[in-house]
């Protein structure tokens, strides 16, 4: 996402979806979150959000989009993820003891099945 601070204005308004076929783009609707999204397919073209504002920094931004929700759910992704693998990392050393234990000759489909439910 671009920072909104980097964005081109126009008479202290933020231009939105400015290229060669439309070089002036569309100025900001300053009821709506100061946010530039995409839509969905190709060559699409950046325009501005169309919630409400009324969160965030000056309260310029819709609630999705308030940069610390924003930062928050990064987080959030951050810590599943960093979840995830911690836990198939545990899996995969128990597999790897299980794996080790048969070679060695224990008979403990068992005894693997009990190491296994102590990761998960
Ligand atoms: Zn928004």
């Amino acid at each position: 996402m671009r920072d909104d601070k980097d964005r081109t204005r126009r008479n202290g308004l933020r231009v939105y979806g400015a290229w060669a076929g439309n070089p002036g783009g569309t100025l900001e609707d300053t009821s709506k979150c100061v946010q530039g999204v995409w839509s969905e397919g190709r060559g699409a073209l950046e325009h501005q959000c169309n919630r409400n504002r009324g969160h965030g920094p000056g309260g310029l931004y819709c609630k999705q989009h308030d940069p610390e929700e924003v930062a928050k759910r990064a987080e959030a992704r951050a810590e599943k993820y960093r979840k995830e693998r911690e836990f198939q990392n545990r899996k995969n050393t128990a597999l790897a003891i299980g794996y080790m234990m048969m070679k060695a000759g224990y008979d403990t489909e068992i005894k693997v099945r009990a190491l296994l439910k102590g990761v998960q």
